[in-house]
């Protein structure tokens, strides 16, 4: 089916990947992704084994490390010059009707997003040089709330989203970006609907009704996403998974679920398991149990795939972006029809896509960018 159907995955962190590791160093042509990076989870042997037909790399950038605007570009860099190192393997895609042209080409259409609005600097004008150097989504903020936007895991500032946040999104539905509300409080995405012209998406997020952690999709969000035109995607982050798995690290998170910043996290979770058992794993088959729901209270026409692979812990089953077709076949288990597989593997997200861009188009008839930047934009 993945053969007939592209697959579409919504968020890779393999940019970030390469730009930490001890030897590449973000130089991708040291990196090699032509062999099999078998300590890490992706690479071009596997994108082809797991019938990858488009991907979202994340351009992601650490909220509270210096020079956020600069590390932005720099990673928009590093995924270009992905595609130019890797032409045989990469088209680049900046349009939805961009993945049918290679698939024609037998390449893997490479889109890039931005992880964090924290690049922005608080400031609209890099919206414009993002678009125009490629960039297609933006994931509002990441694990900490910002000056305009609430984060999932940190305490709210912005009241969710307050009027420069507003501004953020207005100027995406204008350039035709997607908004992606994946990481943003529950409150920020309620926001983010209410004036949002165009469909948003949630790149790597699971059901909230089956794993209480913050970072995934209430059920009222969830069923906004029908008029919104939007849809969620089902992310493989074991802790966003599994709820048994979620509160064997509750022990060790704060309020919002997230790791307190230890000075050897490997030796913090060693103790943790020493004293209460080893930590549970997450499954492919729990995964499925979080489609089967988004799907019950989304619409089947409002949800995809976003990966979240980014060098570290995956569900058993999903230990590398070659098992995405294992995926598909429990689905074929729970008995989804090839049609809804279609829907899943991207035909939601480029529905999605082309209507960002059509809206985009209309918004630019309309009117003119938006100046400025948050002190011109005071006010909840
Ligand atoms: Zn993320």
């Amino acid at each position: 089916m993945l053969e007939r159907v592209p697959l579409l995955d919504g968020h890779n962190d393999l940019a970030w990947v390469i730009r930490i590791d001890a030897e590449a160093r973000g130089d991708v042509g040291a990196y090699d992704l032509r062999r099999r990076r078998l300590k890490g989870d992706t690479d071009i042997p596997r994108l082809r084994e797991g019938l990858v037909g488009a991907q979202f790399w994340a351009a992601f950038q650490p909220t509270n490390a210096p020079h956020p605007a600069r590390t932005a570009l720099e990673q928009i860099d590093l995924i270009r010059r992905m595609e130019e190192a890797y032409p045989d393997a990469f088209l680049p895609a900046r349009r939805a009707g961009d993945v049918a042209r290679a698939r024609r080409a037998n390449k893997i259409a490479s889109f890039i997003a931005v992880e964090g609005g924290v690049g922005l600097e608080n400031a609209l004008g890099p919206l414009r040089i993002w678009r125009a150097a490629g960039v297609r989504l933006v994931t509002l903020c990441h694990n900490e709330s910002l000056d305009w936007v609430d984060s999932a895991t940190d305490a709210p500032r912005a009241g969710g989203l307050n009027a420069f946040g507003r501004a953020v999104v207005g100027e995406l539905n204008r350039l035709g970006m997607i908004v992606d509300c994946a990481h943003v409080s529950h409150d920020a995405m309620r926001r983010v609907l209410d004036v949002s012209q165009a469909p948003i998406v949630l790149s790597h997020s699971n059901a909230f009704a089956l794993c209480d952690h913050p970072r995934n999709t209430p059920d009222d969000v969830l069923r906004r996403l029908k008029d919104n035109g939007g849809l969620v995607m089902a992310t493989f982050v074991p802790g966003f998974i599994s709820q048994k798995l979620r509160d064997w690290l509750a022990r060790s998170r704060d309020r919002y679920g997230k790791a307190p910043l230890v000075a050897d996290p490997k030796a913090a979770l060693a103790e943790q398991e020493a004293q209460y058992g080893p930590a549970p794993r997450a499954t492919l088959e729990e995964l499925a149990d979080h489609i089967v729901y988004l799907v019950e209270t989304a619409g089947i026409d409002h949800v995809g795939i976003g990966s979240d692979f980014f060098g570290g812990a995956q569900p058993v089953g999903l230990e590398h972006v070659g098992r995405f077709p294992h995926l598909f076949a429990e689905l074929i288990r729970r008995g989804f029809s090839e049609g809804a597989l279609a829907k899943l593997a991207s035909r939601n997200f480029l529905r999605a896509m082309r209507q960002v861009e059509q809206v985009g188009e209309r918004l630019r008839a309309e009117r003119g960018p938006a100046l400025g930047q948050i002190e011109d934009y005071p006010g909840p």
